[in-house]
């Protein structure tokens, strides 16, 4: 075991946390000891916000282990100011969030959470054609971004389906799609008119806010779905209730939204081709524990260097 004195102030995985505890000097969540922090000199955060005031109150800290990709909840310019380490799990959950895609596609494509709705309030079937939805064998996915997320939702989509994989991202290569089997398109236009389930993986930035909205809703087959498991200010909510509103897609489903949590009042959760689900991308047993290991790595590498 090093000798470092290590808090882990957000819960995470029974196993991880044991492996932490044989590796590292452990002050957890569940400890009293939790709020005496000031002779911290590495911790592990989830959601616990590393403000610059509750850095000035650790000064024997050498690193912040971010358990999870995001880093917004860490002060990064005034933590390295102060020569503190910031590391991440980049890797950890992207194959649970690959999963969360197909998860979500093969839902909306077969209506099963409308099925269960009709099931559960003893309506069997409304109408014949109700229910009917439609099979991913040889149809089209259309990939908006080609990271970590997108380049396994394609690879999966490919080998399980069949699907052709389009690819919409300005800053792939052709090479690179073409080492997939994935064909690059260079307009976003392209890649929304011809798939049959589009699914967005890229980063919320000044180009990516409201990347789908109304006219590019409009673009879409009528046929198609949506995912979006990124962030939620990618698409423009109110555009896609509309496009649901007035059956111009055959179904949509976020994992993510504008405003976390989402509100039970949210129009889109009245949408019978909709499903929502609160930013679960990362949870599964699988990836909770590999954030927590690396978290854990983060910091014996960093002891023992
Ligand atoms: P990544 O950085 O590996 O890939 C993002 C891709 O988006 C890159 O290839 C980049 O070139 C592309 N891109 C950037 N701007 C673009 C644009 N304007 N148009 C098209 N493509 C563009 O990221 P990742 O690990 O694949 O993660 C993707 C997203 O998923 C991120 O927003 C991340 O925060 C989110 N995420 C969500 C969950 C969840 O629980 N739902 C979990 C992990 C990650």
């Amino acid at each position: 075991m090093i000798p470092i004195k290590t808090f882990i102030f957000d819960p995470i995985d029974s196993k991880a946390l044991k492996y932490a505890r044989e590796k590292l000097d452990v002050v957890d969540w569940t400890n009293k000891e939790i709020k005496n922090y000031a002779n911290a000199e590495a911790v592990i955060i989830r959601t616990f916000q590393m403000t610059k005031e509750t850095i000035d109150k650790m000064p024997h800290l050498k690193i912040i282990a971010k358990h999870g990709i995001g880093l917004d909840n860490i002060d990064l310019k005034y933590a390295k100011s102060k020569g503190i380490k910031v590391t991440n799990t980049p890797q950890a959950n992207i194959n649970s969030v690959a999963e969360l895609v197909i998860s979500l596609t093969l839902n909306c494509a077969r209506k099963v959470n409308f099925s269960h709705n009709i099931v559960k309030a003893g309506v069997g079937k409304n109408s014949p054609f109700e229910l009917t939805g439609f099979e991913l064998q040889n149809k089209t996915v259309g990939l908006i971004g080609l990271g970590q997320i997108g380049t396994l939702v394609g690879k999966k989509l490919k080998a399980a389906f069949n699907m052709t994989v389009l690819v919409y991202d300005p800053y792939t290569t052709e090479t690179i799609c073409k080492t997939e089997g994935f064909i690059k398109c260079e307009h976003l236009d392209d890649v929304l008119k011809e798939s049959h389930v589009v699914s967005v993986s890229v980063p919320l930035t000044k180009d990516t806010e409201n990347l789908i909205s109304a006219r590019e809703l409009s673009i879409m087959n009528k046929n198609a779905i949506l995912i979006n498991t990124s962030r939620g200010k990618v698409i423009n909510e109110k555009d896609l209730y509309n496009a649901l509103q007035q059956n111009k897609l055959f179904g949509a489903a976020l994992d993510v939204f504008a405003e976390e949590p989402i509100s039970k009042d949210h129009s889109l959760l009245s949408c019978n081709n909709f499903i929502g689900t609160p930013h679960n991308g990362a949870n599964t047993k699988e990836a909770l524990i590999r954030m927590g290991t690396e978290s854990v790595d983060e910091i014996v590498t960093l002891m023992n260097n």
